[in-house]
């Protein structure tokens, strides 16, 4: 199944769930959106009043200034996949608890699993808690880190920078940071990918060993597959 395909069936699964309790107060839920090939995930925390409204991801105060950051890279949120980590507002934008970000990690899980992004951009602390169990914002953000099979790269929540003027400049600057961190991570999943492709190969043909032709052209699609 393609990623489209897949996001498409984890939202209208969203709109529907009643997992857990948060589905009572809500207007909408608020699956994610954006660009089903994205090599760039952001994980938000949970819907918001406006969110709630509408439906869609960090349209809010919070989401002027996510599009203003992704603005100075010349990105626009339709160039990205925009999520969070409860698809459901919590009451009065109260944190969410852990059973209710336990009960909707599923969908997370999958759409994750469907985009297959090169980052994760984490944004605020509950995000940073899924990928990263322990770390602390003030010392990993703006740093590419590994989690797992993933790379991530923590942020400051925008709403933050709307209460706290000084994290403003944190999150511009360290956004100016994600291009080259895509590079880097892509960079290094493609390594990783090469030299599971060769232990492959190795095993399948214990021998010769190495003996494949530049003009191989199965090994070649290997390589060449869209991920
Ligand atoms: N804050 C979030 O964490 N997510 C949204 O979608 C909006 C505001
Ligand atoms: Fe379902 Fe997640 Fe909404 Fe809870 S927050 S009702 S688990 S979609």
């Amino acid at each position: 199944m393609g990623a489209e395909t897949v996001l498409t069936a984890v939202a209208s699964e969203v709109r529907a769930c009643t997992r857990c309790p948060l589905h009572r107060g809500r207007t909408q839920a608020v699956p994610g959106e954006g660009n089903p090939i994205s090599d760039v995930l952001l994980v938000g925390e949970g819907p918001g009043a406006r969110e709630d409204a509408t439906g869609r991801p960090f349209v809010g105060p919070a989401g002027q200034l996510l599009n203003e950051l992704l603005g100075t890279l010349g990105w626009a949120r339709e160039d990205v996949f925009i999520a969070n980590v409860v698809k459901c507002r919590p009451p009065g934008n109260r944190d969410p608890e852990p059973a209710e970000i336990e009960a909707c990690a599923g969908y997370l899980d999958r759409q994750e699993a469907a985009l297959d992004p090169a980052v994760i951009v984490t944004l605020g602390r509950h995000s940073l808690q899924r990928y990263l169990p322990g770390a602390r914002i003030s010392s990993v953000h703006g740093q590419l880190r590994r989690s797992g099979s993933r790379f991530v790269f923590p942020m400051y929540h925008p709403a933050a920078a709307l209460h706290q003027a000084s994290l403003r400049e944190t999150l511009f600057a360290d956004i100016r940071g994600l291009p080259a961190a895509l590079l880097a991570a892509r960079q290094a999943l493609e390594e990783e990918r090469v030299a599971s492709v060769q232990v492959m190969t190795l095993e399948a043909e214990p021998e010769p060993v190495l003996s494949s032709s530049p003009d191989d052209s199965e090994q070649m699609t290997l390589f060449q597959e869209p991920r």
